[in-house]
């Protein structure tokens, strides 16, 4: 059937409301689904995009930071490296004994004004004992015979500069880093050592300039690990050593600069990292951003982020919620009308008297009976019955005794149909008829002879009947729709003129329908 309503055998058309409420239900559910996860995925992607963003901005800062930092240092000390460099010549040239005192007095301190970040120039005899600086006064019988630079200098000949671990000034008692060379005899042998010093606390002061939080860090260190001068500054972690950080172990040793996540080793404090060697002097410095203020700014915007996103999914479980509730509502109204609907179809074509079917299930069900007789090539027999003298019963015995006639009958015929294909209904009054698919003139014959049988041995009394007990008569009419023309009206037709040959031939009898053909009975 090429319809979609398919017509049931009934005859009616079914609910069909229901199952497209229950696709629409799962039509909303997974299209809120879908909707969610795609709120869900884009606020993802880009919170991780931030996140991203983030420490490469971070990345850059470090990077420009610690060359920023590098050529400061490196400017600072290349200014007392040639000064030094300078100098060295001079006092070497003149040779020891000749130099002019306070002419290189005057040099000297005429030199150290013009850099600010030198804290003193010094030239050391032999012996350790102060020659010349750039200071009006020299501590009395002072000797630095027993510096680290000076031990240094004594026992090694080479002639470069040589940069120290942060120290204490003998003079003013500020932290300086101590930037010296050897100086030679014409000979070759030991003359004594220059000396320029400069102020911690000079780098101290620039890097506090920087706009970094307060858990950032500068570093300036020696090649080998040893603390220069640090942001923030601690006295006690001058001189410390980060030979053990992962910069100096894992990094350094291949690229003189890049990026590295570490953890320091002086205040535990995870950092990103710029490093940097300086090209021209065993310095190495740091500029770390904690990982802590690099992503705060992002969490921020993240909890937030998250915040909205909640309140949107909330919102839309809630307007989902209301829309399937009030469609799950649907679902159960229209289930019940479903189901008043099946009661009422099954009222409407039930005989309340009998519980049989009634006419009108006779009506819906002959049609498609007759065809699918045609299509499946079998004989269709219907047979019309009829309680025989039956005004006299209910004259007699009453109107209620006559309906508990017919409750019996029905009861009768009930128990005679066997097949569920067979159909058995109160046409109307005391007339009934039933429906055979598949059943020849032989078969129906006896399907009504016992039908018969049955009813009188009922035993229902009636003193107007000839045989003193109700009975009935039927007509059988067999048609196969397949070889003639069959049709509800013409099947009826021939029934109900055997039924009438049955009730003139004596009552409590049946008769065969001889054909299809309209006519008067033989
Ligand atoms: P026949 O043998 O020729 O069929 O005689 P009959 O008396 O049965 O004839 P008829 O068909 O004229 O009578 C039908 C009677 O059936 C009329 C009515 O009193 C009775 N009847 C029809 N419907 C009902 C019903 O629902 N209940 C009762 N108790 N009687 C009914
Ligand atoms: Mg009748
Ligand atoms: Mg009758």
């Amino acid at each position: 059937m090429p319809s979609a309503r398919k017509q049931t055998e009934d005859g009616l058309f079914p609910v069909t409301g229901e199952g497209r409420a229950v696709s629409l239900f799962r039509l909303i559910l997974g299209f809120m689904a879908v909707v969610m996860l795609a709120f869900v995925l884009v606020e993802g992607w880009r919170i991780w995009r931030d996140y991203r963003q983030v420490f490469i901005n971070a990345e850059n800062a470090v990077t420009n930071l610690a060359r920023a930092t590098a050529q400061h240092a490196e400017d600072a000390i290349r200014q007392v490296d040639a000064i030094t460099a300078a100098l060295a010549e001079r006092v070497e040239g003149d040779g020891f004994a000749q130099v002019d005192r306070p002419r290189l007095h005057a040099l000297l301190k005429q030199q150290a004004q013009i850099m600010p970040q030198l804290h003193g120039l010094f030239v050391y005899r032999a012996d350790g004992s102060w020659m010349v600086t750039d200071k009006d006064a020299v501590p009395p019988n002072a000797n630095n015979a027993d510096r680290d630079y000076f031990i240094y200098h004594r026992t090694h000949s080479d002639r470069g500069v040589r940069i120290g671990s942060v120290v204490r000034s003998r003079s003013t008692g500020d932290l300086i880093i101590p930037i010296s060379r050897r100086l030679d005899n014409p000979d070759g042998s030991f003359a004594g050592v220059l000396l320029g010093t400069i102020k911690v606390d000079w780098f101290v002061r620039y890097y506090g300039d920087f706009k970094i939080d307060e858990r950032g860090a500068l570093v300036l260190a020696k090649r080998d690990g040893t603390i220069l001068v640090r942001r923030p500054f601690v006295e006690q972690v001058i001189g410390r050593s980060l030979a053990a950080s992962d910069i100096f172990r894992k990094y350094l040793p291949y690229a003189s600069e890049g990026v590295a996540e570490a953890v320091a080793v002086v205040d535990g404090t995870p950092r990103l990292y710029g490093f940097r060697a300086l090209s021209s002097y065993p310095l190495v410095v740091e500029a770390g951003l904690s990982r802590e203020s690099i992503i705060a700014p992002w969490r921020h915007d993240m909890i937030k982020s998250v915040l909205v996103l909640v309140l949107v999914l909330v919102g839309l479980c809630g307007f989902g919620w209301i829309v399937l509730r009030q469609l799950r509502e649907r679902i159960v109204i229209e289930r019940a009308l479903h189901q008043a609907h099946q009661t009422l179809k099954a009222l409407a074509l039930t005989d309340s008297l009998t519980g049989l079917g009634n006419r009108r299930r006779l009506d819906a069900v002959l049609e498609p009976e007759i065809r699918r007789a045609r299509r499946q090539g079998y004989a269709l027999a219907l047979v019309m019955l009829d309680l025989d003298y039956f005004k006299a019963y209910n004259d007699r015995y009453g109107h209620p005794a006559g309906d508990q006639c017919l409750r019996r009958l029905g009861e009768v015929l009930r128990q005679a149909l066997k097949r569920p294909g067979d159909l058995a209904v109160r046409y109307g009054g005391e007339e009934f008829t039933l429906l055979l698919p598949n059943t020849d003139a032989q078969g129906a014959s006896q399907i009504v002879q016992e039908i018969l049988l049955l009813l009188r041995r009922q035993g229902m009394a009636h003193a107007g009947s000839p045989v003193g007990l109700v009975s009935a008569s039927a007509g059988i009419a067999v048609g196969m729709p397949s070889v003639e023309e069959v049709t509800p009206e013409n099947l009826m037709a021939a029934a109900d003129r055997a039924l009438y040959q049955a009730k003139r031939q004596g009552r409590d009898r049946y008769c065969l329908a001889t054909g299809m053909e309209a006519g008067t009975p033989s």
